[in-house]
């Protein structure tokens, strides 16, 4: 699921190439296959909007005379604007190099963290990582295009397994499917780690469950929008399709894909006795090495369940690759080390949720 999730087809489940669309028909599908019940009346989709800046066209990047690889020797900062221009470069600071004519500015970065804006400015923003040129930037050739979405149409994904004694309890178990998408024409963003894992462990468990229906309701939701600011989850909290108060808990998954140094839970603080039940799951079963405590943090989608009142736990894998947010971010590298633990993991805690 992770080989499919960041194959060129999905693009990087962006904003370029359909890549989101695409993706979010592909979940709603699955959910269907496995025989989920749509959440949205009869569908899986729960449609929402924002403005996104994207690259979808020309990606040209000379430095000194040499063509610059994207992704791997640059990245645009996600709000540059649109430029074609050619010329010399002042030296603005230690790091920072600019010509003020054409207003490009040229960066100089130890590592590349590509990210999403809702907006353009008015310059053109290069990082360049520090071991693709051996000088200083003194000239440079660039041709970007760009394109700004007003009104990015997107959708949450969102399916349940009814409860068979009490359906009006319900636990949710969800993860962002959508990632950074395409710089460019040639260079996306795979997001194995972040956080195809996490949608993949998702579908497993919703499979599972389709297939073993349990006292309390059981829920899906694959969200978008979330590197561009949690939108999609901000989205579900203002707009539930189920009262928030029969949420029993949540448990969100983004970075799931390693786990070799355990995991940190993430509200473990503030949900001490459930933070004890999954603490007692991972002891009996002998699962994950360790399980971090952390406290409140904004950090994913569990967070606006949380400042609306619902109990959530949000939990992310520790140890094993570092690549974050760039191009090195591939299923083929990604360990999944910890993949079936944490199956278990989830399966006894809401086992211990559920009393049983
Ligand atoms: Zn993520």
């Amino acid at each position: 699921m992770v080989d499919t999730l960041t194959s060129p087809y999905f693009w990087g489940r962006g904003y370029t190439n359909d890549g989101m669309h695409k993706a979010a028909d592909f979940l709603a599908a699955q959910f269907k296959a496995y025989g989920l019940q749509p959440m949205n009346g009869n569908t899986y989709l729960q449609p929402f909007s924002y403005p996104v800046n994207t690259f979808p066209g020309k990606m040209e990047v000379n430095v000194n005379g040499k063509d610059l690889v994207p992704g791997k020797d640059f990245i645009v900062a996600p709000e540059t604007r649109a430029v074609n221009a050619s010329g010399k470069l002042d030296q603005l600071d230690s790091i920072q190099y600019i010509n003020r004519k054409s207003m490009v500015v040229f960066k100089m970065q130890d590592k590349l963290t590509w990210d999403v804006a809702p907006e353009v400015a008015p310059y053109s923003l290069i990082l360049v990582d520090k071991k693709a040129i051996d000088d200083a930037p003194k000239k440079f050739n660039v041709n970007i295009e760009n394109e700004l979405i007003k009104d990015f149409k997107t959708a949450n994904i969102c399916g349940w397994v009814k409860g068979t004694s009490k359906p009006d309890s319900i636990i949710f178990i969800t993860a962002h499917y959508d990632h950074l998408g395409g710089m460019g024409k040639d260079t996306y963003f795979p997001g194995a780690n972040d956080n195809a894992s996490g949608v993949s462990l998702l579908l497993n468990l919703a499979h599972y469950y389709a297939q073993h229906p349990q006292k309390y309701s059981i829920g899906f939701i694959c969200f978008a929008g979330e590197e561009a600011g949690l939108i999609g989850s901000k989205y579900f909290t203002e707009h539930p399709l189920v009262p928030l108060k029969s949420i029993r808990f949540l448990i969100n998954t983004d970075l799931a894909g390693t786990g070799e140094e355990g995991i940190t839970v993430v509200n473990a603080t503030e949900f001490p006795k459930e933070f004890a039940m999954m603490n007692a799951v991972n002891d009996e079963k002998k699962l994950l090495v360790k399980i971090n405590s952390r406290g409140k943090a904004a950090n994913s989608d569990h967070y606006f369940f949380t400042e609306k009142g619902v109990p959530s736990f949000f939990f992310y894998t520790l140890g094993g690759i570092k690549a974050y947010h760039d191009v090195f971010d591939k299923a083929a590298t990604l360990p999944l080390n910890e993949h079936e633990h944490l199956f278990k993991l989830i399966i006894g805690f809401n086992e211990k949720l559920m009393g049983s």
